[in-house]
């Protein structure tokens, strides 16, 4: 046995009714419950794996028995997730159920980061309308290339870290667009830190679009 499975087997035959690994895990299957530990500070109970995030709980039936594990270790052994009426799904689709459950959790946990710089930079500095931009990610969920630039400006005056991809931003308009154009080179600086790379390349292309004409796109 490789030594996951012998982690695993020494974890899980415990509290399992079948004597070996490949029976045993087939007692088992992914509750759908999962939970953010804030910090990755967690320790995956079926194979020992450190550090991590998010937990996923698995049980299994005959024993009552749970395990808080890693989402790798769900697919790893193939743990069956549930379907809504408690049917047994196989092993692709409950690898698109953890992966939808984890994208969930990573996509609360920036939403919430991005709420609480918000949130401290209201209380530092009254003069900014915290919850308005609240109301915003709640709302849209982006910004427009402006209002980041603001933002991340004053965050930074303030003395607020804040992760710049934390911050969801708008380039569908023309008027998007637009902003960019006129912002100055250390707010656009500031801005470019936020866009996917998607955004970059759209970007780079529009630069190099103007640069065909001998213009240039910014100033
Ligand atoms: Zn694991």
């Amino acid at each position: 046995m490789s030594g996951w499975a012998e982690r695993a087997a020494a974890a899980i035959l415990p509290l399992s009714v079948a004597r070996n690994l490949a029976a045993a895990l087939k007692e088992w299957s992914y509750s759908g419950r999962f939970f953010d530990l804030e910090q990755a500070h967690g320790t995956c109970e079926l194979c020992g794996q450190q550090d991590l995030r998010y937990h996923f709980e698995i049980d299994n039936r005959q024993t009552s028995a749970s395990l808080l594990v890693g989402s790798e270790c769900i697919k790893r052994f193939e743990i069956a997730g549930l379907d809504e009426r408690g049917r047994r799904l196989d092993a692709a689709a409950t690898g698109k159920l953890v992966d939808r459950h984890r994208r969930g959790l990573v996509e609360d946990a920036r939403k919430q980061r991005v709420m609480t710089a918000l949130l401290t930079l209201g209380q530092k500095d009254p003069s900014f309308d915290a919850a308005n931009f609240m109301d915003f990610v709640d709302d849209r969920g982006s910004f427009t290339p402006k209002q980041v630039a603001m933002i991340f400006w004053r965050l930074g005056t303030a003395g607020i870290e804040y992760r710049p991809t934390d911050w969801k931003v708008r380039m569908r308009r023309d008027s998007d667009l637009g902003q960019l154009r006129t912002m100055t080179p250390a707010a656009y600086r500031r801005f470019t830190a936020a866009l996917t790379a998607a955004q970059r390349k759209r970007i780079a292309e529009i630069e190099e679009r103007f640069a065909s004409y001998g213009q240039s796109w910014r100033g």
